[in-house]
């Protein structure tokens, strides 16, 4: 099987794209989190998006070099160039030492990606230890002429790039509408953007170095370029990020990146950018504080792949609404699919197209199921398509087992639901009957009259099928004289 090209949506130039890499492994550099409180639901899409970037080029047998930095300096409060930078203002507000606070949220993060099955990524450089290459870049911007120096730091001047702002698309106006930008006094134009925050006098900050531009810290948008280039390459393939990242933060990357390296070739080939998680009509900013986190879905009874499940069930570039009944339907789903999965386990190793072929190389129902999923992640990492394939693989008639098997590990390999060793009883975990929706409910009446058909029928094997199903969701079954009742365990 030769396979479908792999097509991604690049935000430059807004289109689908054939993506062939550059280099072998390709490189690819994902923004990653500020570390002053517990990342929310809506923060970690953007690191579960990145991950099926990362299936998909495994499952096209392309090896991949990732980047996920960790911002624990330079990046303001309200996201300015000015005042507070929120590491410091966390510490203090915690009454603890920025290292404590950065330390401690670092970890959060990794608890949480750990717990949605994101691959780790090769390196998770940070900021703070990047700071002498960071001054090293902005002295190179200076000599080449694209800064000015205020009171206030040492900021690029936008209006020496005649390509400014082509990722975001938007007229400045707008660009800085969008992003909330702030007033700086002496600024030349509004775009322009600090490069070094210089301490305000008066006001010592806790994390500070010396520089040319007088004693303070990087600029927030300054670390990404830096830390990408040291540890990637001056060029790389793939940039990704929450579409928040468009207007700003990675225009600004952009332009000093291309401005510092003067080659006139585009700095990253492929901008991959997802859409938000909204909680009500609200995006879910970190700042707003109150939003869900994981743990609290965990808590509540709901599993981390069930998380997972709800927000590959809608593509990457869609806006996702966050809803308790949207995560009732993404467990129960789960639940379905590892009721329907475990009779099979276990399950073969087929991360790659290549190595599922094989395996199906007996079934064509089972090759023309991998045929559809590669065409899906090939269109632009249609994961909901592939969930629907999944689905369906599991109810044909037509497949063998070993059929089944080679689709669920592909699927799986993409999707990364742990479905080859989830177990059941850990989907249950807290439920009530109550919990139920009504869907689940009579998914399950139906499955109990069924197994009493059978029962009655004297067909044991079928009947037996259907307990080891409502075993599966966590389902007691007790016959009584009045026939069979049945609760959650
Ligand atoms: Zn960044």
């Amino acid at each position: 099987m030769s396979g479908h090209q792999l097509r991604l949506y690049n935000s430059l130039g807004r289109r689908i794209e054939d993506f062939v890499p550059l280099s072998d492994p390709t490189t690819m550099y994902s923004c990653g989190p500020t570390v002053y409180a517990y990342p929310h639901l809506g923060n970690m899409r953007p690191y579960v998006v990145a991950d099926t970037v990362r299936r998909a080029l495994r499952w096209k047998g392309i090896g991949v070099h990732h980047v996920i930095n960790i911002t624990d300096v330079g990046h303001a409060v309200a996201d300015t160039d000015t005042g507070e930078d929120k590491v410091e203002a966390a510490a203090a507000r915690e009454r603890r030492s920025v290292q404590e606070i950065a330390e401690f949220y670092t970890r959060a993060f990794f608890d949480d990606i750990t717990a949605l099955n994101v691959l780790p990524a090769a390196e998770y450089p940070r900021a703070s230890a990047y700071v002498p290459q960071m001054i090293e870049f902005a002295e190179e911007l200076e000599k080449k002429g694209f800064t000015y120096q205020i009171p206030s730091g040492l900021y690029f001047d936008t209006a020496k790039d005649p390509s400014y702002g082509e990722l975001a698309q938007m007229d400045a106006e707008g660009q800085l509408e969008a992003a909330r930008v702030e007033p700086v006094e002496g600024r030349r134009h509004k775009t322009d953007f600090a490069l070094w925050r210089a301490e305000e006098p008066g006001r010592r900050r806790v994390m500070r170095w010396d520089s040319p531009w007088g004693c303070g810290a990087p600029g927030w948008h300054l670390e990404c370029s830096v830390m990408s280039i040291a540890l990637l390459g001056r060029h790389f393939d793939i940039h990704t990020g929450g579409v928040d990242h468009r207007e700003l933060h990675h225009v600004n990357e952009i332009a000093q990146s291309q401005a510092y390296l003067g080659d006139g070739v585009p700095w990253v080939r492929f901008w991959l950018h997802n859409e938000f998680l909204q909680l009500g009509a609200v995006k879910m900013a970190k700042s707003a504080g109150g939003a869900p986190r994981l743990a609290d879905l965990v808590k509540a009874g709901y599993h981390p792949m069930a998380f997972r499940l709800f927000l590959l069930g809608a593509h990457y570039r869609s806006q996702l609404d966050f809803t308790t009944a949207a995560m009732d339907a993404a467990q129960a789903t789960l639940r379905r699919l590892v009721a329907r999965v475990q009779p099979l386990r276990p399950l073969p190793k087929t991360d790659t197209l290549a190595a599922a072929a094989q395996a199906a190389s007996h079934d064509p129902a089972a090759a023309s199921a991998l045929d559809q999923i590669d065409a899906a992640i090939s269109a632009d990492l249609n994961t909901p398509k592939i969930l629907a394939i999944l689905q369906d693989a599991l109810r044909a008639p037509a497949m063998t087992p070993d059929g089944q098997r080679a689709v669920v590990a592909a699927a799986d390999a993409l999707l990364g639901l742990s479905l080859a060793t989830l177990d059941p009883a850990d989907l249950d975990q807290g439920r009530a009957k109550e919990d139920l929706t009504p869907a689940e409910q009579n998914d399950i009446e139906q499955l109990v009259a069924a197994r009493t058909q059978a029962r009655k029928e004297q067909d044991w094997s079928r009947a037996d099928q259907i307990r080891a199903e409502l075993d599966a969701r966590g389902v007691q079954v007790t016959d009584t004289a009045e026939g069979p009742v049945w609760q959650l365990r």
